[in-house]
């Protein structure tokens, strides 16, 4: 009898892991073909923009779309494919050179894919915290469905806080590929002036900066000064790279000696 209990109670832990892993893998793709088309049906291409992108890349394969109805909105984004997509408010608000520092941001993230790795790394983190969370509650002291739901929790945490991490990364790499055209000083004013139009509030309090530091884990963007320092970093690391290979010697020498 307690054999074909466990039995049962083991077969029921399969189908929800079954369940929930395809489930997100819908949920994802869904995701991502309902968004390229809501972005393709409402935007429409900028011509002048395009051609400059386009000049500067040395390539016909981006097209940059603004998207219609979006004058209160301040962003853009990719979706992995030859466009890059802005909002009407962005245009607007930005300077002509912080406008392509963050158009060229959203060329990095589609030219190696980011918002298919993105997806792929976010479902297989979400998987691997599910199967993480069988074995942990199977080897912690505690027994019972409480184990089990501890177990589970604490895994699936960590794998969001992994997903995240490695989507942060993501960001710094696209900074990088704009500092590298010389658009360094462009995305940092950009990205102040996006802030400053979403109005986000000011953190004083111990408990908001406390609230802060742990979205901080969870969040897909990195935080606003370590974003600005990173990229000051990469357009030192450009600007000593033109000025030839001893100058780079000494600056690597530097680098690893400053961590
Ligand atoms: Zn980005």
């Amino acid at each position: 009898m307690k054999k074909i209990d466990s039995y049962l109670k083991q077969l029921q832990r399969e189908e929800v892991l079954h369940e929930q892993g395809i489930l997100q893998i819908f949920i994802l793709i869904g995701q991502f073909v309902f968004l390229s088309s809501i972005y393709y049906l409402t935007s429409k291409r900028d011509k002048k923009l395009t051609k400059e992108i386009q000049g500067l890349l040395k390539t016909t394969r981006w097209k940059v779309r603004v998207l219609k109805g979006t004058k209160s909105l301040y962003n853009a984004c990719s979706l992995s494919t030859n466009s890059v997509f802005v909002t009407q408010g962005l245009v607007r608000t930005s300077t002509h050179r912080e406008l392509i520092a963050v158009l060229l941001h959203e060329v990095s993230h589609s030219r190696t894919l980011d918002s298919l790795s993105s997806v792929a790394v976010g479902t297989g983190s979400y998987i691997l915290g599910f199967f993480g969370g069988l074995i942990l509650a199977g080897t912690l002291p505690i027994s019972g469905l409480f184990s089990y739901v501890l177990a589970l929790t604490m895994t699936l945490v960590l794998s969001e806080i992994g997903s995240a991490a490695f989507m942060r990364q993501l960001e710094y790499k696209s900074d990088s590929f704009a500092v590298k055209y010389g658009y360094g000083d462009d995305l940092i004013s950009a990205f102040a002036k996006i802030k400053k139009m979403w109005k986000v509030p000011k953190c004083t309090s111990i408990f908001c900066k406390l609230k802060e530091k742990i979205d901080s884990w969870f969040a897909d963007h990195p935080e606003d000064k370590k974003r600005a320092d990173h990229i000051l970093k990469k357009k030192e690391f450009y600007e000593a790279a033109k000025k030839g290979p001893a100058t780079v010697r000494r600056y690597l020498k530097g680098a690893l000696v400053r961590g």
